[in-house]
């Protein structure tokens, strides 16, 4: 573990962003499911970890298990968290390591129907991401948007992939991610109603004036990102912030426009060709 140094920068105090990563992959070539616009270079995610190390503003952790209902850090402090979508399986071959040479902690959000697909993490795995201090979070049964399901099946999302990562860790499940980032004001009552404390989505954002119990933002972080935009992105300052913010409302016209599937069709053939 490498020893705390001074913070290079002051990041604005009172302000919580959470961080969304999913896979890291050098290369199609890797183990796991690459994505070339969510999978991050192993010496890019290392570079980034250690950056927050030195800032000093990640470890979110002691409270995010239990009492991150409220998305403020302790004491109006600029906190980071660090948070990781799917369950791919470089999350533990490849994060896992990182963040303990950094000495760092995350949350880790797993699709109960992903672990042990190809390329994806095992039940083994998630147990082993627990017993390292990492904290367990669902992404749901099936990864089917939430917004889309009947009352019946989303109870059943909630309910089942929370009782299944329940039973590998042997620790309670509080913390959701929506998949695709998609629900609102229905899917929070249903997961609060389902025991869950915090709810992440996916737009931008830095929480700072996010109410208790309300959907909390994240900062998503691509492979596209140079050092200078995650620093601006950490500190919540400067053009990338403006850049994700624009990003998220441009994509959200054709989402709309189109619906979930023909949009997500879409943006498969945008960010693959
Ligand atoms: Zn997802």
């Amino acid at each position: 573990m490498s020893a705390p140094t001074a913070p290079s920068l002051s990041p604005p105090p009172g302000r919580s962003l959470v961080l969304m990563y999913h896979g890291i992959h050098e290369s199609r070539a890797d183990r796991g499911r690459f994505d070339p616009r969510y999978s991050l270079k192993p010496e890019q995610f290392a570079t980034q970890m250690r950056h927050l190390s030195e800032l000093g503003v990640a470890g979110w952790l002691p409270v995010a298990g239990e009492a991150l209902v409220a998305p403020e850090g302790p004491a109006g402090r600029h906190m980071v968290l660090i948070t990781f979508d799917e369950g791919d399986v470089s999350n533990i071959e490849q994060a896992l390591p990182i963040l303990q040479e950094s000495g760092l902690a995350a949350v880790f959000f797993i699709t109960r129907n992903f672990v042990g697909q190809r390329g994806m993490i095992s039940r083994a795995g998630v147990r082993e991401l627990a017993d390292a201090g990492m904290v367990i979070g669902s992404h749901g049964l099936s990864h089917h948007f939430l917004n889309n399901l009947s009352p019946a099946a989303l109870r059943i999302e909630l309910a089942s992939s929370r009782d299944f990562l329940q039973q590998i860790t042997g620790r309670r499940v509080t913390l959701l991610s929506l998949p695709g980032g998609r629900g609102g004001r229905r899917e929070l009552e249903a997961a609060h109603d389902a025991g869950y404390r915090s709810v992440f989505g996916s737009r931008p954002g830095n929480n700072q004036a996010t109410p208790a119990g309300g959907l909390i933002d994240r900062v998503v972080i691509s492979r596209q990102i140079d050092p200078v935009a995650f620093q601006q992105l950490v500190r919540w300052q400067g053009p990338a912030v403006w850049r994700q913010c624009a990003r998220y409302r441009l994509l959200g016209w054709p989402r709309r426009l189109l619906g979930d599937r023909s949009y997500d069709q879409l943006r498969q053939v945008l960010v693959r060709g």
